[in-house]
């Protein structure tokens, strides 16, 4: 084992304020109990007698409801219940949130895997909890719900049950809900950790100092300097991915598969229907989103246009995307990038500086660079202990401190939010990924605005574009995808050369054409993890919708830096509301069903390409 890169001060006890560190590991133990423990197993024994008690106390009370007492629920009631169903989902999250943790930072280990089972496990009983909730709110007429709308005890959570009565109507029908819930765990749950475990045991073949090494996908960047060096990796990526084509279309195949049927049942309009609603957006303001996007194409085909002239290459491929324009640049310390992080947040909004200062420092936050983890970045929220852990390999790059920007603004969302019912804590993920982004932006700007020299400017643009591709073009193509995939299932099974055309397809509509035809990604729906999740289909859109309302809020705080903080924080408790498209009216007066909106967002993109173009044609007169 390799010593800590950033060891804590601890013999420099005098020194420490002045040297300040923040550990590249995370503290899991006050979370609870680990699993493999004996507590653990209690922990999730616990869990289970509470949310059985709850649903059967759920029960009850709508017997004695509907009994010839002519009993009505009473407003205190309700409020009870409710923060009961608070605290029992709560406890539900913080475990999977830990286990999902403890999986994360060891990939390979087999009690981690086991239990990440038994907490999957448990979750038709939360469902049925959830289902028990809502057949109870449905099952109040209306003329008492208008009454009980109105009583005080209720009016901190009345955004919650709005919204549960009116997804009430999505649901399975009563008879189905429960069975369906617990035939889940070992449909479409199991496809998805199967696609764990599958994807966990990829091992890249590459060359290094003359040497054959094996690495997992997440320590592999397309980000070097040297084309063939990128070619290579991205070649030897193909090979390693085509390697689990075959179980990997299975698994795509049965998870849409066992959704369609879903929806079938439960008589939604469509395959969207779901994923509309968990993102609490309206199908027209996706529609206008993307029609937006779609007229601002050509500007970003002339962006890759004059970066492949900076790079000297007669046509792009997708693994050029994320080439540096600096043939070096430099390595940023994680020390540094905490450092830098923390300065721009302070010049913007000090409680978020104040906030990232604590999480950094109290090991909130697991970025450490070594074999074994699970790729990716997340931030999860532990909503009882009023706690946040960020997970990330840092490997001192731009893109490395931007990631940690980026989840730091997902934690101090939760932040805002940890003082109120736990209820009242949920967002929508379109949400979540504006304050993300926002705050991903906000860093990024700051530092293009201290850039000195043109070259190393154009390469902060350039970072910057390589993000808008990546909203605008890369998860285009997944929506396109996606929604092929979902519209061809419904006839039957697909292939994996069939998927690879797909997904070649969906690429060149995104990109609008703009890469080589030899330079596209077949493999992409194998590598990318995020068309696996069992609990969330198209967990593509909502990325784009945060982007671009982020960029809509970055305007907001540079015309009106005064008044924006406060606002920020009100649209951040906003989020928890009805739905994403009253929090944009209800604290900015955005509306986010316009095309005429989404335009506006995309200003601060249009700027970056004009700024990119005139330093680029700048450089190439000198
Ligand atoms: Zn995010």
């Amino acid at each position: 084992m390799f010593p800590k890169a950033f060891p804590l001060p601890y013999f420099l006890p005098q020194e420490k304020t002045l040297l300040m560190t923040y550990p590249i590991n995370w503290q899991l133990g006050e979370l609870g109990p680990q699993p493999g423990e004996a507590a653990f197993d209690q922990w999730l024994q616990e869990i289970r007698t509470n949310l059985q008690a709850f649903e059967t106390g759920v029960a009850d009370l709508s017997g004695h409801l509907s009994s010839s007492s002519g009993k009505e629920i009473s407003p205190d009631e309700l409020a009870d219940l409710v923060e009961q169903f608070g605290r029992v989902s709560g406890e539900w999250s913080q475990v999977v949130s830990l286990v999902g943790c403890y999986a994360s930072q060891e990939s390979s280990n087999e009690t981690y895997r086991l239990a990440e089972g038994a907490v999957a496990a448990i979750y038709p009983m939360l469902t049925k909890a959830n289902h028990a909730m809502d057949r109870l709110l449905k099952e109040i007429d209306d003329d008492r719900w208008k009454t009980l709308t109105t009583a005080p005890s209720l009016q901190a959570v009345l955004p919650f049950l709005e919204r549960r009565r009116q997804q009430a109507s999505l649901r399975l029908p009563d008879h189905l809900a429960d069975f369906a819930s617990e035939l889940n765990v070992d449909g479409i749950q199991a496809w998805s950790r199967l696609y764990d475990e599958l994807s966990g045991s990829v091992r890249i073949e590459i060359m290094e100092r003359g040497e054959r090494v094996e690495k997992s996908p997440g320590q592999i960047a397309f980000d070097s300097p040297d084309r063939s060096d990128r070619e290579n990796k991205f070649y030897s990526s193909q090979r390693a991915w085509g390697s689990i084509a075959e179980p990997c279309a299975a698994t795509l195949n049965h998870l849409v598969g066992a959704r369609l049927t879903l929806d079938r049942y439960a008589k939604r309009e469509s395959y969207l229907t779901v994923p509309f609603s968990q993102n609490r957006v309206t199908g027209g303001s996706i529609a206008a989103m993307w029609e937006a996007i779609s007229n601002c194409k050509a500007e970003l085909v002339k962006y890759l246009r004059a970066k492949q002239q900076l790079l000297g290459l007669e046509s792009i491929c997708w693994y050029d995307l994320d080439a540096p324009l600096a043939s070096q640049s430099p390595i940023i310390n994680f020390q540094t990038a905490c450092e830098t992080i923390l300065d721009t947040f302070a010049a913007f909004h000090p409680p978020l500086q104040e906030f990232a200062e604590h999480a950094l420092s109290s090991g909130w936050i697991e970025a450490e660079d070594r074999p074994g983890k699970r790729q990716g970045g997340f931030c999860t929220d532990f909503p009882p202990s009023k706690q946040t852990r960020i997970f990330m390999t840092y490997r001192g790059t731009e893109d490395g401190l931007s990631t940690l920007a980026h989840e730091l603004g997902h934690a101090y969302h939760a932040w805002v939010l940890r003082n109120e019912p736990l209820v009242m804590q949920s967002y929508p993920m379109t949400l979540a990924e504006t304050a993300s982004t926002f705050a991903e932006t906000v860093v990024a700007e700051q530092r293009i605005g201290k850039c000195t020299d043109q070259k190393n400017r154009l390469s902060a643009l350039d970072r910057q574009l390589q993000d808008s591709v990546s909203f605008l073009m890369n998860i285009h193509c997944r929506y396109l995808f996606d929604n092929q995939v979902h519209t061809r299932r419904a006839k039957g099974e697909l292939s994996a050369s069939e998927l690879n055309r797909l997904m070649v397809e969906a690429q060149k509509e995104a990109y609008a054409g703009a890469l080589d035809e030899s330079g596209w990604n077949p493999t992409f729906w194998i590598s990318k993890l995020h068309f696996y999740m069992s609990d969330e289909p198209f967990y593509n859109f909502p990325y784009t919708f945060g982007y671009l309302l982020s960029q809509r809020l970055y305007l907001e705080a540079r015309n009106d830096p005064d008044r924006f903080p406060a606002r920020y924080d009100q649209f951040l408790k906003a989020t928890t509301g009805i739905s994403a498209i009253t929090a944009g009216k209800e604290s900015f007066g955005f509306d986010l069903e316009s095309v005429s909106f989404w335009n506006e967002a995309l200003q601060p993109i249009r700027e970056r390409i004009e700024s990119f173009l005139a330093i680029s044609s700048e450089l190439d007169c000198d």
